[in-house]
């Protein structure tokens, strides 16, 4: 007669996108070069629902949960998750090694009798992978691992309803009444006695104690699992591991014919029923050996699954076209930023730039070139103040608008917010299309009710704003702005631009009001020298004029300063990482600024409180004609007519009264703040004006 085993079908793997979205997750912000050794959850059902007649073992995104996430009718077991850094490592890792050392871990889970309290520790997997981040594409291998060579010869199939014991639908109702009531890592393997049709426990029948005498004789049980399997013939893979168990605890069923019950649910209009399990009678060989030597031998596990093609290698997932698209612009446009916390910058705050507003003064070359560089380091709030159209002499220079913008004559900053929502829509980016008033500019009586509103809306947005750019195309517009700043303790970055020159700096941040003694300049050794971040001065602080008109009666040449095309490109990306550094600073706007007094570099080891970028300057100014920068810094000055106590007060007790006053008459600061007086005393003085021209 010939010789018939039951044959076993492996898992299938089925993997959900939202596990893959997590793995980039995990690599990107967790693991980084770290190849860890993860705990996951896996999935499995024993409800036939007549869709797969294979078993499929799920993984989703609930897979890296700490506890095993509860859903009606599935099965948890656990596994491990290693993600390589390289292909090459995926490729070359020792997969028989693996094998041998995953199957182990089950055996060593029996002996150790975990898998007696833990049934489910008997069914197991491993996923091997490889992603290759930018592309989203995945390689993976999954492993489930069996023992294999354990023969089971099939004597009979009968479906349980069939089985005399089982024949009453009132026996199987309660039977699956008890099954149910089983937590999920017993509902995995457990037996039925055969005397009382209950179920049972392994650890109520098995213990370590008793192993080598057990009172089990194979006709008293019915030994059970639930099955991934829903076809006639097979059983699933988790059987095997079961009979090495047995063995283990129970070696005298060697040799000896069992009934195994493959337990499946099905249900039928609303009722849950268990009348499709079957029941496979085997014999069990008795030709292994020793059971120690068995599980050690060489090729004693196996469990690799196949790939599509059906051959042993690994699957290939493409979630470029499934995963969410907005989703994966969004994480891919972060992905620079996360490597850089791989190794470079580990201690990055990504979450500080990422939370950080932004209020850009300008949507003109300065503010397309920061709002594009913002975006690039992650900020996602930005706010741009702009009152002029696009015009055809703008998108060559000016990096956001298109010749359509400018044939339209879009406002500004209306067609910087709809093109920077076009390059990243996840950007919180709004426009103001508002003209900022200036000293020396008169408001007319028809013009202050809108000058009233554009103040108040302006006030707002700079209360609002965590970091304010200046980058508009005039001294006198950034008064305002700087005097907001100020006054709100807010971080503000000024960037000027000459023909080949520019200037980007920060403004010292101070509490207002406070005190007004400005200290001496601390000497710090090396001939290098500290100012704090309270002292810093503001772009007024070097300029003892009151800004006025200054476009009028101007040629256009004057009107529009000519730069050399990267100047702005260039001013506009310092200013964006002088802002990063200053917001990775752990002392932020107060970070305090150190320059050496000879005109030579600071070296970032001369200072002792740098950013985790570098140092902070208090300002750069560049020459193209040279290529060369410097990076020096001033203290405030007490008669600063944007920035000085005189000032903040005046703008405190007065408010929109006392800038009509300056928008009027720009000369009433150099009045208020004493500087008129200053002129007096200097015979000598005509004219000190500030050095830097202006476009934006
Ligand atoms: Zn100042």
């Amino acid at each position: 007669m010939n010789e018939k085993f039951l044959e076993f079908v492996p898992y299938s793997s089925v993997i959900n996108p939202s596990f893959w979205s997590k793995v980039v997750q995990i690599k990107l912000d967790v693991d980084k070069l770290h190849e860890c050794y993860r705990p996951i959850w896996g999935f499995f059902t024993n409800v036939d629902s007549n869709t797969y007649r294979t078993p499929l073992l799920e993984i989703d995104s609930t897979s890296f949960n700490l506890t095993c996430p509860e859903a009606v009718g599935s099965l948890y077991i656990k596994g491990h998750f290693v993600n390589k850094n390289t292909i090459e490592s995926f490729k070359e890792c020792d997969k028989a090694h693996i094998l041998h050392n995953e199957g182990l871990n089950i055996w060593k889970d029996i002996i150790s009798g975990a898998a007696l309290d833990n049934p489910s520790l008997l069914n197991k997997f491993f996923i091997l992978a490889f992603a290759e981040l930018k592309k989203y594409h995945f390689y993976y291998w999954c492993l489930y691992p069996c023992i294999s060579k354990l023969k089971l010869n099939l004597t009979s199939i009968t479906n349980l309803k069939d089985c005399g014991s089982f024949n009453e639908q009132e026996v199987l109702n309660r039977l699956l009444e008890d099954y149910l009531k089983l937590d999920n890592n017993q509902k995995q393997f457990f037996l039925i006695k055969r005397s009382d049709l209950k179920v049972q426990t392994l650890n109520s029948c098995f213990s370590i104690k008793t192993k080598e005498n057990i009172l089990i004789n194979e006709d008293d049980y019915f030994f059970c699992f639930s099955d991934p399997c829903m076809t006639d013939t097979y059983a699933g893979w988790p059987l095997r591991n079961y009979i090495l168990f047995l063995l283990y605890y129970c070696p005298k069923l060697a040799g000896k014919s069992v009934n195994v019950i493959s337990f499946r649910i099905h249900r039928q209009e609303s009722q849950t029923l268990c009348d499709n399990s079957i029941i496979f009678t085997v014999r069990i060989s008795n030709d292994i050996g020793p059971l120690e030597d068995f599980v050690n031998e060489k090729d004693s596990w196996i469990g690799w699954e196949r790939n599509e093609k059906g051959n042993f290698g690994p699957k290939f997932s493409n979630m470029r076209g499934s995963l969410d698209p907005v989703g994966l612009t969004q994480s891919s446009a972060e992905l620079n930023l996360k490597l850089m916390k791989w190794n470079l910058v580990p201690n990055l705050d990504l979450e500080r730039n990422h939370s950080t507003k932004c209020l850009l003064f300008g949507a003109g070359t300065l503010g397309c070139a920061v709002s594009r560089s913002l975006m690039s380091w992650g900020v996602k709030s930005i706010t741009l103040i702009d009152g002029g159209k696009v015009s055809f002499s703008n998108p060559v220079r000016q990096c956001l608008y298109t010749y359509e913008d400018s044939l339209k004559g879009i406002p500004k900053s209306v067609a910087a917010v709809k093109n920077l929502k076009e390059i990243y829509p996840l950007v919180d980016a709004h426009a103001f299309s508002l003209f900022v008033p200036m000293p020396g500019h008169p408001v007319g009586e028809s013009l202050l009710k809108q000058t009233l509103e554009t103040v108040k809306e302006v006030e707002k947005l700079v209360k609002e704003a965590d970091v304010i750019f200046l980058l508009t195309d005039s001294r006198e517009s950034r008064w305002l702005p700087t005097v907001l700043g100020s006054y709100y303790g807010k971080i503000v970055i000024n960037a000027a631009l000459g023909f080949d020159s520019y200037l980007v700096m920060r403004h010292g941040v101070r509490q207002f009001p406070g005190p007004d003694t400005i200290p001496v300049e601390e000497n710090h050794g090396n001939g290098v020298k500290r100012i704090s971040g309270e002292n810093l001065g503001c772009y007024f602080c070097n300029d003892v004029t009151a800004p006025g008109d200054s476009l009028h009666n101007r040629t256009l040449d004057q009107q529009c300063t000519i730069t050399r095309p990267g100047v702005s490109m260039i001013a506009g990306a310092l200013a964006v990482e002088l802002a990063i550094s200053v917001l990775q600073h752990k002392d932020g706007g107060r970070a305090a600024a150190y320059y050496k007094t000879e005109n030579v570099e600071v070296f970032s080891s001369d200072i002792p409180d740098e950013s985790l970028l570098g140092i902070v300057p208090h300002s750069i100014r560049g020459f193209l004609s040279t290529f060369s920068q410097v990076l020096p810094a001033t203290q405030r000055y007490k008669q600063c007519i944007a920035c000085s106590d005189v000032i903040l007060n005046e703008y405190k007790t007065r408010g929109f009264e006392f800038l009509m006053d300056i928008f009027n008459s720009s000369k009433l600061l150099e009045k208020i703040t004493g500087i008129e007086e200053i002129y007096k005393n200097i015979p000598e003085y005509q004219s000190i004006s500030s050095d830097e021209e202006f476009t934006d």
